[in-house]
């Protein structure tokens, strides 16, 4: 495992507690292992088998994009984790080639890029992660152990351990010290009652919410399916359609399907519902290639897919020895596949202030306002996309987000004949490039310049049917 620079300081016999043991608890461990001299990991699901789903972590059944930010990130703190992936039969993706796009009028060009990654299973990535930090002699996991609440300093001023409950025991509770607990227990995170309790503020809250429903089912890939393509998204696009799916390939020569609905546009759960909502998609490839393919599992529903943030960086006061990270601060919509790239950021951010600094007075309110300037450019991709939709709520897009959405709306267009546009875009998307350099003067000249073209405005369904069986050209 490499080691980020290990903090002289860290040499301490001090401890440090993580609660919740998905993404953002692993990679935070992953960190904390550099500078504390033990690190507990505590998770209420039962995670000794390593490749199992759990009741903690219901998104998993439904496709898990790694953005190539994410890829990088993740490989950066576990070398050959790729590599890992690739041995657990993980395809590897390059998405601007591989991937089958439908873009606002038609499908995208396909083309050669460095955008890559490994598409599996979130309980592969989750797993082969756990595994990895269990090397490590300096950590402990806790499975099967709920934290409850808090302990604190008689002054309320600093946290300095957990309590918690191993559920196979009845009602005992047991005490832990530590330096610094992380908070690493996702959108349900109870911290802020937690924080109530020592007699500090709950964060404030935005919660923008476009009522996305998602169900998802596995499928074994056709054995004689013969096909260019790795996988395909149909997106949503307001003002056309609510309805969307993505085909996203996994481990085990599979697919996991997962069909969404904006505006409470809900997918169904039955069989029969399933496959009409995948025809009536706006092509109905998925619908052809699922009618005949043989499922793997029950179709799954997801419905909280609201986006929130809890601005622990705009209280003026926290407890020392206690901070958030991952979903618990901020939760994203997921059918932008921001949430893991953006708890891998979190982690290298909380790397960054304990090298900065080894936990002096005031650490988690300098930590969260460098966790915010992190947050902020996932969050306005995320939010300014749904507050497109009329259905949203929550949202409040000014005359500035309109045009800005209006200008995105002319580069999506242009660059379903334009590959080197189309590669700026998924640099973005993936989180590789910051959203500015859409509005590089090149890009402008050529939106302004399409000002005076009469953009499609519906798209011939034989067309999107000749593109489809011919499959889209790659150009490399
Ligand atoms: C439907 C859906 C699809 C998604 N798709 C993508 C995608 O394509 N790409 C992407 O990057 N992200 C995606 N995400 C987001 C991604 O799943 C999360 O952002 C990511 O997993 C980080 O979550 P987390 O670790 O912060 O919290 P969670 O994954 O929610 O994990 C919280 C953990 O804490 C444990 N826990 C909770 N309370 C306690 C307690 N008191 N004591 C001990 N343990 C506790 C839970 O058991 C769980 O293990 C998706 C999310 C959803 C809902």
């Amino acid at each position: 495992m490499m080691h980020l620079m290990t903090n002289p300081i860290a040499a301490s016999s001090r401890r440090a507690i993580v609660i919740g043991s998905s993404m953002a608890g692993l990679l935070a461990t992953r960190v904390l292992l550099d500078h504390f001299a033990e690190v507990v990991l505590i998770e209420r699901d039962d995670v000794s088998l390593p490749l199992q789903s759990r009741s903690g972590v219901p998104q998993s059944p439904h496709a898990h994009v790694l953005l190539t930010q994410g890829q990088r990130l993740l490989e950066q703190l576990f070398p050959g984790l790729a590599a890992e992936l690739t041995d657990a039969g993980a395809p590897t993706v390059e998405w601007t080639a591989d991937w089958l796009m439908m873009g606002r009028w038609k499908w995208m060009p396909r083309c050669a890029s460095d955008l890559s990654g490994r598409a599996c299973s979130r309980t592969l990535l989750e797993g082969l992660i756990r595994q990895r930090l269990l090397a490590s002699p300096n950590l402990k996991l806790f499975t099967g152990c709920q934290v409850e609440g808090l302990l604190s300093s008689p002054e309320s001023d600093q946290v300095t351990g957990v309590k918690l409950h191993w559920r196979k025991a009845a009602n005992s509770i047991e005490s832990l010290d530590a330096a610094l607990v992380v908070d690493a227990t996702g959108r349900n995170s109870t911290l802020p009652n937690w924080l109530a309790s020592m007699g500090y503020d709950a964060p404030p809250e935005t919660v923008i919410n476009a009522f996305l429903g998602y169900a998802s089912r596995w499928y074994q890939r056709p054995k004689n399916l013969e096909a260019d393509w790795q996988g395909i998204t149909i997106s949503a696009v307001e003002g056309i359609t609510s309805r969307g799916g993505v085909l996203y390939p996994i481990e085990g020569d599979r697919w996991i399907v997962t069909l969404g609905g904006v505006g409470r546009d809900y997918p169904p759960t039955d069989e029969a519902g399933f496959l009409e909502f995948a025809r009536s998609l706006r092509v109905p490839l998925l619908y052809d290639l699922l009618k005949d393919a043989q499922p793997l599992s029950p179709i799954y529903s997801y419905r909280r897919t609201e986006n929130c943030w809890r601005h622990y960086e705009r209280l003026q006061r926290l407890p020392d020895g206690i901070v958030a990270i991952g979903d618990a601060v901020c939760v994203f919509n997921p059918v932008y596949g921001q949430g893991m790239t953006t708890a891998a950021l979190g982690a290298i951010t909380l790397d960054r202030c304990l090298k900065q600094s080894q936990l002096p007075k005031g650490f988690p309110l300098r930590f969260h306002k460098q966790l915010a300037q992190i947050l902020k450019t996932p969050w306005l991709m995320a939010t300014g996309e749904d507050s497109r939709w009329s259905t949203t709520v929550g949202a409040k897009p000014g005359r500035s987000d309109r045009w800005v959405q209006k200008y995105l709306d002319r580069v999506t267009v242009l660059m379903q004949d334009n590959p080197v546009l189309l590669k700026t875009f998924a640099e973005v998307v993936h989180m590789v490039k910051p959203p500015t350099v859409l509005f590089a003067p090149n890009i402008v000249l050529q939106v302004l310049a399409s000002y005076g073209k009469r953009l499609p405005t519906e798209i011939k369904v034989t067309e999107i049917g000749r593109q489809t069986s011919t499959g889209a050209t790659v150009q490399r």
